[in-house]
């Protein structure tokens, strides 16, 4: 599939010193290091194509893009996959409802979904690669589900037992009885009959009457969610079989970590008997005036919208790098505005001859992104740094700084 123009990130490590990267991991509970390499691999699961880009979608993959800018920044190169769930049964539902074909809605969302990520400076991934371009992949991990016993027929549906991987649960944690609630509310079937655990997830659906379909060794009809994102990874990563797990980094939202999360990691440890992360990495919500911002509220806000009202993409940046990534963070018009200006005083900072000193401003934001990726730290030591400034403090080094904040936090003079 293709993705959106490239982002040059230049190499800064012979002039700056990039502490280790740590991330909290949601499997272990713990804010852990990235080990050192030469190049990682990191997967982030994309949007299905049917109310691309809400600012939940722009919050996951601008804290993606800020690991990105940082390992690339520091010298490291990084295998970054994404998906784009292409067909699926929200997808058909959208579709059905608003009476246009699914394709047509889905190549329309994709090609707003690009643009939208290009005008927010986003790194396009390495991969970027859609569910039906991966029905041959998917088909061969089913054929290894199969092959170790963790598979069996509903009709001519084909599930996957979760209960065959003894570490099932163990990203999110959570207790059988919450599993099944969410697991009906995201997707889910778990009271259908004939299964034989009410969260064995369908990996291969036989096509369905007025519904598209493709031809496979297991019959026609297309391929579940989890093993479309399992299949993409496992594949396009190239996992090198001497390391402890498969990939380091498996992303998205937190309303991804069960079961979607849960589902990938199992389906890998089945087929590959190796962990599928090191780290299992999460994106908070963003809600809306104090409520949570979905689809069925309807006050969802979009991208395209605020760029077309003329909002600084880089506002939109630095708007949802105020608090920390892992936080579920509320927007509001008042939160823009004050972005809005503390944008604007930034530029006009960073455009003055003399500035405030940037030497321990650098050293910080750099210790800051390899913390967890702590961007609230970052911007308040930006706003206090253009305060000094324009105050008339001198110093320091504005071309080294402008540096930074391109490359690390996605800035456009
Ligand atoms: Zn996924």
């Amino acid at each position: 599939m293709k993705s959106w123009g490239a982002v040059a990130v230049q190499d800064l490590s012979s002039s700056l010193k990039f502490p280790q990267m740590h991330l909290s991991d949601t499997a272990s509970g713990l804010k852990k290091p990235l080990d050192d390499k030469d190049i990682y691999r990191m997967y982030v699961c994309g949007i299905t194509p049917y109310d691309a880009t809400h600012l939940g979608h722009a919050a996951t993959y601008l804290s993606f893009d800020l690991i990105l800018r940082y390992l690339t920044a520091s010298g490291s190169r990084v295998n970054y996959v994404q998906n784009i769930t292409d067909i699926d049964e929200p997808l058909l539902e959208r579709a059905n409802r608003d009476q246009v074909h699914w394709n047509d809605l889905a190549n329309d969302q994709i090609e707003l979904f690009r643009n939208d990520m290009s005008k927010l400076n986003v790194i396009p991934p390495t991969h970027y690669v859609g569910a039906i371009e991966a029905i041959p992949l998917v088909t061969q991990a089913i054929d290894q589900l199969i092959v170790r016993n963790s598979t069996y027929q509903i009709d001519s549906d084909i599930y996957f037992a979760v209960k065959h991987d003894s570490k099932f649960s163990s990203v999110s944690h959570l207790p059988n009885e919450e599993m099944i609630e969410i697991f009906a509310q995201r997707g889910g079937d778990p009271t259908l009959a004939g299964k034989k655990d009410p969260l064995d997830c369908l990996v291969w659906m036989q096509q369905r009457p007025m519904q598209p379909g493709w031809p496979s060794t297991h019959g026609c009809g297309r391929p579940g969610w989890h093993i479309e994102c399992t299949a993409i990874a496992l594949n396009y990563l190239k996992p090198d079989e001497s390391e402890g797990t498969l990939i380091d980094i498996q992303g998205g939202g937190s309303d991804l970590i069960f079961p979607h999360h849960e589902m990938c990691a199992a389906q890998a440890r089945v087929i590959s008997g190796k962990e599928l992360a090191s780290h299992y990495v999460h994106a908070g919500m963003i809600g809306l005036d104090g409520e949570k911002m979905s689809k069925s509220k309807g006050n969802l806000v979009f991208v395209s919208t605020l760029l077309a009202s003329g909002v600084d993409p880089f506002v939109i940046r630095w708007s949802l790098m105020s608090h920390h990534y892992r936080e579920d963070r509320m927007w509001s018009d008042e939160k823009l505005a004050e972005s809005t200006t503390q944008v604007e005083r930034l530029r006009i900072a960073l455009a003055q001859k003399d500035v405030a000193p940037t030497t321990d401003l650098i050293e910080g934001i750099l210790h800051s992104i390899s913390d967890d990726l702590n961007t609230k730290s970052v911007i308040d030591s930006l706003n206090d740094w253009t305060d000094r400034t324009l105050d008339g403090v001198a110093g320091g080094d504005s071309s080294q700084l402008k540096k930074v904040v391109q490359n690390i936090l996605g800035y456009k003079s």
